[in-house]
């Protein structure tokens, strides 16, 4: 992970460095100190709402080269910025939130650990997701918003594209809602190697086919449905290539980025336009149609 120490008027240009690489995941912090005397020490200034710049960035990458380039990156944009390093071991994410999880409900899906499976009779569609390496439990926001927007599309006999697959869990659902042929990609291999092990957790057709790449290097061929839960910078600097991968008439399912992103993660993808817009915990989800 990469802590980078932001303020306002250079977010712009660590989230456009950071396109040029793929994070895993972004949080921004804000710094938020608090009185001597806790919340309520009337001897101290109240605290400005929004709270004051600066804000930290913690930037997550699944390797330490890709984030130390990163850095540089960052650092050559910007030299006065104060950047950390951190590395976090993977077992300990993985310990860790296989401890904690439990079964979501997300639009028409329950998304599941073995080791909490609802009951056969339960009114909704059960994806079995494996914790592991792979981003995409249902435990985040970004996903469970682009599961409620697919859960309101007719799938069926569609073709579709899912970039950034993760953990596979929106390329297993739209299987399992009945499209055609389904492409999950991920440029990480330890992605791709969770997305098949929770694959045959599941009983899912044989349309759903999952391979390391990098779309905006080796791009799949077209599909009528694009999901693409990745990042505000990402989405933004790549619109075109992605928007090249939609057939026409197609629609495309956006999330990974919060409500300051939106309208520009929107503009980019002109002249495709705002069909639906989720909202949750901050982040964003939209649907675009042509
Ligand atoms: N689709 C899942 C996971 C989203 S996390 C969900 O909705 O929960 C984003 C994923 O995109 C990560 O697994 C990351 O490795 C992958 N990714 C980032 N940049 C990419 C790129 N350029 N090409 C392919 N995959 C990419």
């Amino acid at each position: 992970m990469l802590r980078a120490t932001v303020v306002d008027d250079s977010e712009d240009l660590v989230s456009a460095v950071l396109a040029d690489f793929s994070p895993v995941a972004i949080h921004d912090l804000a710094e938020r100190p608090l009185p001597p005397g806790g919340l309520w020490d009337p001897t101290y200034p109240p605290i400005p709402d929004p709270p004051p710049a600066p804000l930290h960035w913690n930037v997550c990458f699944n390797e330490a080269g890709e984030r130390d380039r990163a850095a540089d990156a960052i650092h050559d944009a910007l030299p006065l910025l104060t950047i950390e390093r951190v590395d976090l071991p993977d077992e300990d994410w993985a310990a860790r939130s296989q401890q904690s999880l439990t079964a979501v409900r997300a639009g028409s899906f329950i998304i599941a650990p073995p080791w909490d499976l609802p009951p056969e009779d339960v009114d909704a569609t059960v994806i079995v997701i494996e914790p592991s390496m792979g981003f995409g439990t249902g435990h985040h926001a970004t996903t469970r918003m682009c599961l409620r927007l697919l859960s309101d599309l007719d799938v069926v006999d569609m073709t579709v594209l899912d970039l950034g697959t993760g953990s596979g869990v929106l390329s297993m659902a739209a299987a399992l809602m009945g499209a055609r042929s389904v492409v999950g990609i991920d440029v990480d291999q330890d992605a791709i190697d969770s997305a098949e092990a929770s694959a045959n957790l599941n009983t899912l057709p044989d349309s759903i086919t999952f391979q390391v790449s990098d779309f905006r290097h080796q791009p799949p061929p077209p599909a009528d449905i694009v999901l693409a839960n990745l990042t505000g910078g990402m989405l933004t600097s790549s619109a075109a290539s992605i928007a090249a991968l939609v057939r026409p008439h197609g629609q495309m399912i956006l999330s990974g980025f919060d409500h300051t992103q939106a309208d520009r993660v929107l503009a980019a993808f002109a002249p495709f336009t705002e069909r639906q817009r989720l909202s949750e915990d901050n982040w964003v989800a939209l649907l675009l149609h042509q």
